[in-house]
């Protein structure tokens, strides 16, 4: 099977199922950026408890701006990294206050200047926010894009993936190409060992073909 088939097998999949989102939960740009910052290795659940309150506290990224460190922290102190994330909001809104007349940036470029918001991160805003052709490549992305063979062996970075993924894809499914790899690698190829036996691609993935006896013989086959 050529990757061309992988890829376009990927899409048929995808788009036959019920369309995936962002299991962040937000309102606005604002309330999504700070949401995206606190995911960084911490889970989509974790940041959800914390939010609402967190939310109603800094309606606003002048709100937050005018916050010190220990008016923030005790909303997140629950989340991974508390200590540098409570400082990348504030300072992140203290950016936007007075570099971006109080609105969070549309363009990722901008979005990068942001504290605590890196390559992965804007992608991600703006995939989801503006349905921008950018890829966010996370665990996720890597580990699945990686056994179904979307990419090849010479891949192993974040951004060579992003890259291949981003030139063998249709534009219109870039936007959509993160959540979809999220949500399978988070409830059907998980990392530690792969759900093949209720995944619907394997006909088209790599490593059920090369793990397929293996496979079988587990599962007695
Ligand atoms: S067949 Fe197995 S390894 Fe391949 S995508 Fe599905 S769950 Fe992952």
């Amino acid at each position: 099977m050529t990757q061309q088939e992988r890829h376009d097998a990927v899409v048929a999949y995808f788009t036959r199922e019920p369309e995936v989102k962002t299991e962040l939960h937000y309102e606005n740009v604002f309330q999504l950026l700070i949401a995206v910052v606190l995911s960084a290795q911490c889970t989509d659940k974790r940041v959800n408890l914390v939010t609402p309150k967190l939310f109603e506290a800094f309606p606003t990224p002048d709100h937050l701006a005018h916050s010190t460190f220990e008016e923030v922290f005790p909303y997140v102190k629950s989340i991974s990294y508390p200590n540098n994330k409570t400082k990348y909001l504030i300072k992140a809104a203290q950016q936007i206050v007075e570099e971006f007349h109080g609105q969070v940036p549309e363009d990722v470029d901008s979005l990068q200047k942001l504290a605590g918001v890196g390559r992965k991160s804007a992608h991600a805003i703006a995939s989801i926010m503006y349905n921008m052709p950018v890829l966010a490549v996370d665990t996720h992305v890597m580990r699945v894009s990686r056994r179904i063979g979307l990419v090849d062996e010479s891949a192993t970075t974040p951004l060579a993936i992003e890259k291949q993924l981003v030139q063998a894809f249709p534009e219109i499914y870039i936007g959509k190409l993160n959540h979809w790899l999220v949500i399978h690698g988070r409830y059907t190829c998980i990392a530690r060992k792969p759900k093949c036996e209720i995944c619907q691609l394997t006909k088209h993935c790599l490593y059920f073909a090369t793990h397929q006896r293996q496979f079988a013989i587990q599962n007695k086959l």
